[in-house]
Parts: C-alpha cells; sequence; structure tokens
C-alpha cells in the first residue's frame, strides 16, 4: 500500500491537472449540455482571474483587488476592438491582454512604490471607477447600457461554433494555467514566497522586491485581461454591471477559498463559487453574502484554502508512506570545496547613529580572501550594525564601503547581494512552507537564476540553471551536515540546524564574502565542530570570511585577523596572540562577556 502510495507519487504533479484538461476538453463530445458547458466556461474565466490574483496575493503578498479592473480593460478592449471589424478571437485575447498589462503597470508602479497598504488602495479605488471611465467614453463603450451587437468572433477566418468556442477557452485556460505554473515552481515562485514572507532576507538573497512584487502583479492582469477578451466574445455583449465590486469580492473569496498561495486552488476556489453562486437563485441579492461566507470560512477555518489543506494531507501520507517503506533521504558525505573566488572587503570610516545613538563611528575594517577576519565585541557594540551597513540594509552617515576596490555603499542590499556579498542572521531567518532543500535553492537567485521568460517557457537556460541550483544546493547541503533533512520542512528545524541552513543557503550563492552573524550561538558540540571545519575549507579554498563571534575561544582558533569594537568605534585590532594579550581587550570584553553569559547570553538585536 506505501510502495503504491509512493509509486503514485512519482508520476510529475503536472500529470494530474493536464488529465483533468483532457477530460474537460471531452466532455461535449461526450453528451454535455448547454448549461452545464457555459457552467464549465464561466468557471475557467472566473479562475483565469483568481490565478492572477493568487500571484500577487498569494506568492507576492499584496492584497490587490485590481484583478476585475483588468478584466473590465480586456474585455472593453477586445470589445472596442471586435466593433472595429476585429472579429478574430486571437487577435482580441491578445489586445486584451496587452491593454491589461498596461492598466496592471499603470496602476502597479505607484502603488507599489508607495508600499504597505497603497497598492491595496489604488486598486481598490481602480475597480471603483470602471463604471465612469466606462461613462466618459459613452460612444465607444456604450457607458451604463453596455456594449451591444458584437460580430461573432472567427479564428483565421473560420466563423466559431458554441462548441468550438467552449474548446478554445479550455485550451486557452490550459495553456495559460501550465505557464503560470511553471513561474511559480521556478526559482521566481520562490523568490516571491520569500519575499512575501521576509523583505529583508530577500534582498540580501539578491531579490528586487519592488521589481519581483511588480512582476507578478503585472503578470498577473495578463490572465484577466485574456479571460476579459474571452467573456466578450462569449456573449458578444458587456456592460459594466459585470464588473462591479460584488464581483470583485467574488474573486477574492475564492483566492482564498481555494488557497491564494497556490496555481490549481484558483480552479478549486473558482468551482465552488461558481457552482455556488449557480444554486442560488437569488444570488444577485445575496452575491455578496455569500461572497463573504466564503472569504470567512476560507480565513477562518483553513489558512491555505482547499489546496493548502490537500497539500498538507498528501505531506502527511507521504511521510507516513515513506516511513512504513523505510525510505531515507541519504547521508551524503560533504565533497571537498573547489577552489573560491573571494573578494577584499573594505569598509572606511564608517559612522551610523540612530537618532541620538551613535551606534557606529569611524569604524574601519578590512577583510581579504582566504582569511577569516573575525569582529568581536559587547552587545551593543554595532557589530550587527556593521554587517548590515555591508549589506546595504541602511546608508552610511560616513565613510565608504569597497568590494574589491568597487564602492558598494549607497547600493540597493538586492545589488550588494548580486555583487557577490551573502550573510546570515543573528536571528535565524527561515520563511516558512519551503522545504530544507528549497530554502538553500532560493539562496542561488542572486547567482545562478533565468530569466522569467525562460523560467516559463522551460527554455534550456531555465533547466541548466534549475540543475546547477540543485547540485550547488546538495552540496551545499552536505558541507553543513544536513543532507538528511533535505525534505523536512525549513521552519521545523532546531534552531542549531536553522543556523547550518542559513549558512548553506548563503554559500548556495557562490558568494565571494560571506557575513556570518554569531553564527555558533545555540549550536551543539557536534554542529560546532561541522561549523568550525567548514569555516576552515573556506577560508582554504579563498573565500573572504567576516565572523561575528561570542565564542571567544572559537574565534582564537578560527580568526587570522580580529577587530574589537566597543561602544562602536575599533578599540583593538591584530592577530589572536596580539588580541589575547591585550589587557585593556581581555578586561572590557571578557569582562562583559561573563556577565552577559551569566545573564543568559541575550543576544537577540
Ligand atoms: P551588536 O550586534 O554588537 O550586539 P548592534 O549592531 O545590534 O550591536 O547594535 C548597536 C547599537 O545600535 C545598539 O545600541 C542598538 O540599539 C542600535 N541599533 C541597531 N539597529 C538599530 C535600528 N535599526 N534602530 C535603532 N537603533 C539600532
Ligand atoms: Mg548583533
Amino acid at each position: 500500500m506505501a510502495r503504491f502510495w509512493l509509486k503514485l507519487r512519482a508520476i510529475p504533479g503536472w500529470v494530474w491537472p493536464l488529465a483533468c484538461g483532457v477530460v474537460l476538453l471531452a466532455l461535449p463530445f461526450l453528451g454535455l449540455g448547454y448549461s452545464a458547458t457555459r457552467q464549465i466556461e464561466l468557471t475557467l474565466l472566473l479562475a483565469l482571474i483568481v490565478v492572477g490574483l493568487n500571484l500577487s496575493l498569494g506568492y507576492a503578498g499584496e492584497l490587490a483587488m485590481g484583478q476585475v479592473a483588468m478584466y473590465a480593460a480586456g474585455a472593453y478592449a477586445a470589445g472596442m476592438a471586435n466593433k472595429a471589424g476585429v472579429t478574430d478571437i486571437w487577435i482580441q485575447i491578445l489586445i486584451g491582454a496587452a491593454v491589461a498589462l498596461v492598466v496592471g503597470l499603470i496602476s502597479g508602479i505607484p502603488g507599489l512604490r508607495l508600499g504597505s497598504w497603497s497598492l491595496a488602495m489604488t486598486s481598490f479605488f481602480l475597480i471603483l471607477i470602471v463604471p465612469d471611465v466606462l461613462s466618459i467614453f459613452k460612444e465607444e463603450t456604450g457607458g451604463r447600457n453596455g456594449l451591444a451587437g458584437l460580430t461573432p468572433a472567427t479564428s483565421f477566418g473560420q466563423l466559431i461554433d458554441s462548441r468550438t468556442y467552449y474548446l478554445i477557452i479550455v485550451g486557452v485556460a490550459i495553456v495559460v494555467f501550465a505557464l503560470i505554473r511553471n513561474l511559480v515552481v521556478s526559482g521566481h515562485g520562490t523568490a516571491l514566497r520569500v519575499l512575501k514572507q521576509s523583505p529583508v532576507l530577500a534582498s540580501s538573497m539578491g531579490i528586487s522586491v519592488f521589481r519581483a512584487k511588480l512582476t507578478a502583479y503585472a503578470m498577473g492582469a495578463v490572465p484577466a485581461g485574456i479571460a476579459g477578451a474571452l467573456f466578450a466574445n462569449l456573449d458578444l455583449f458587456i456592460s459594466p454591471e459585470a464588473f462591479a465590486f460584488s464581483f470583485a469580492m467574488t474573486v477574492l473569496a475564492a483566492s482564498i477559498f481555494g488557497g491564494s498561495a497556490s496555481v490549481y486552488g484558483a480552479l478549486i476556489g473558482a468551482a465552488v463559487l461558481q457552482f455556488g453562486m449557480n444554486q442560488s437563485t437569488n444570488f444577485s441579492k445575496f452575491g455578496l453574502i455569500i461572497s463573504g461566507a466564503f472569504l470567512l470560512i476560507g480565513g477562518v477555518a483553513f489558512t491555505g484554502g482547499l489546496a493548502g489543506l490537500m497539500r498538507k494531507l498528501l505531506r502527511k501520507a507521504d511521510f507516513a508512506a515513506k516511513a512504513k517503506a523505510g525510505i531515507r533521504a541519504p547521508k551524503v558525505a560533504a565533497g571537498s570545496v573547489e577552489k573560491l573566488d573571494g573578494a577584499l572587503l573594505r569598509a572606511d570610516g564608517v559612522s551610523k547613529a540612530f537618532g541620538g545613538n551613535q551606534a557606529l563611528s569611524k569604524v574601519s575594517v578590512e577583510a581579504k580572501p582566504g582569511a577569516v577576519t573575525a569582529i568581536i565585541g559587547p552587545n551593543g557594540s554595532g557589530k550587527t550594525t556593521l554587517l548590515n551597513m555591508i549589506s546595504g540594509f541602511y546608508r552610511t552617515d560616513a565613510g565608504s564601503i569597497e568590494l574589491d576596490g568597487q564602492k558598494i555603499q549607497g547600493l540597493p542590499s538586492y545589488k550588494v547581494a548580486r555583487a557577490g556579498v551573502s550573510r546570515t542572521f543573528q536571528t535565524p531567518n527561515i520563511p516558512e512552507k519551503l522545504t530544507v532543500l528549497e530554502s538553500v535553492e532560493a539562496g542561488r537567485y542572486a547567482s545562478g537564476r533565468s530569466s522569467v521568460l525562460a523560467s516559463v517557457l522551460r527554455l534550456p537556460a531555465f533547466w541548466r540553471s534549475r540543475n546547477d541550483g540543485r547540485e550547488a544546493a546538495e552540496r551545499a547541503l552536505a558541507l553543513v551536515g544536513l543532507s538528511e533533512q533535505r525534505d523536512e520542512m525549513a521552519d521545523s528545524l532546531p534552531l542549531g540546524n536553522r543556523r547550518l541552513l542559513e549558512v548553506a543557503r548563503s554559500l548556495a550563492a557562490s558568494p565571494k564574502v560571506v557575513l556570518l552573524d554569531e553564527v555558533a550561538s545555540g549550536l551543539d558540540e557536534d554542529e560546532l565542530e561541522v561549523l568550525e571545519g567548514l569555516i576552515v575549507r573556506l577560508r582554504d579554498a579563498g573565500m573572504t570570511v567576516i565572523l561575528v563571534e561570542h565564542n571567544f575561544q572559537l574565534v582564537l582558533r578560527l580568526a587570522d585577523d580580529i577587530y574589537v569594537l566597543a561602544q562602536g568605534a575599533v578599540m583593538a585590532h591584530g592577530t589572536p596572540d596580539e588580541i589575547e594579550s591585550n589587557p585593556r581587550v581581555m578586561e572590557e570584553y571578557l569582562g562583559v562577556t561573563a556577565e552577559a553569559n551569566s545573564a543568559g547570553g541575550a543576544d537577540d538585536e
């Protein structure tokens, strides 16, 4: 039984939805009646709108309600093209998609630039003004009366009958869903999931938060535009009522109920709402209430929606089956570290004040390739702040930061990451709902991603980067000794493993410089040994390692060069021997650590 289940699960995941698509295509030939086919058509159109919303809401984490406005834009663009004599459905679809994309970009740029709730507000506003915009261009759009008398659509000069039109809708939906699925299971999809949970982590991994969110939002407009064009030619009539606020609520409810962080969840949610609404004869009266009820059920009863629930059950079944069949992930022995190209990192006279608090004053630090540069000092002495300055999270008040002679201060953090600076966090930053392997693969974004287009179309460049990324991630996991945990959920790991996971993630980026912020705290002795061995190998391979650490003995063993910070300034600098024989350091530094350790080693930021 367990074996059978695992065999079933070994079939690639895309086979099942594709099989459902083929069944949908076959239905009219099996004698499915008019009203059922129409329900399916409307479900698929709704699903196309919802899947666009899922890209921005479920993946990028932006509540954007504008999909209905883009649906309207697509419908009216196609309808007006039809009136102007363009009856070919494919051209109308292209026009609808393009116009929706433009609307998405225009509404997304200011909304996303301003951040937080702005996109929700601008996109909400976008829906409200649809009827007014249509009234202004009454001549072309028919205003409140709608756009009637469209010419039946053609395909390459052939008039389309209703069965063919059904096939076109199903076919287009299959293609669009396949492409969006390709996007979300690529590195770009993982990047969006990271970004939704932690923009700070995302930018430290080389992801441009603004660009990624805009891409998700604007790409979400395209299926809505396509659905609009298909809708206009379905009844050959469109009016503002079809794009009202209550419909936006239906879209949102379908997204939440089906599971917004899912592609197929859009189909499930759309089907539930479409068929649910159809059962209620008084829908026009109670539509909003029904949508609201689904929203509440989806939001309260199960976060992640129906798709999330299914995913959870599948994972459980997989785990049980694997345990029963006695299958465990192999423990991979760490291979050798090939030669690495480190870079010279130089901070010169860096100062930073937070309000009246001078966190750093004129700090100069130099970290060479093939060496471990340790930064030590009591809590609050500015160590993390210095790493944050290097990463580009804060702007310097004074001073410069250079990587191999290139100025990096003032660059946004994702560009610093792309320049080759990778890091771990004092409090491990591990996004939810990613496996250990996926989390490490996500670290490849800065150095090894393929373009969005290549990912969506599965061009050779995508496969190359995917295979490289997987290999690099497996290697990094082996280096930190986490191969056995590769399929576990990353956020369920204990603290020590989380720290090592962060190290693996930062190494997967093939960085020139790694910044390790108190990686050793919380590790047990075995883990400490793995970490120490790893740092030595990275150094010997030529990487630039900056180690912020409280464990003084570890620092003495590992460091080639030590900087001691006190109250935001470098109070001493030298080799481990020099630092150890510096009475002032020993008194101040060890005095404070002893105190901090007895107070429970508080090291929170
Ligand atoms: P360390 O890592 O050496 O323990 P930090 O760099 O975290 O020290 O902190 C140095 C000082 O800067 C502390 O006084 C801290 O309160 C302050 N600080 C750090 N980050 C911020 C921030 N984002 N806003 C205000 N103050 C901060
Ligand atoms: Mg710190």
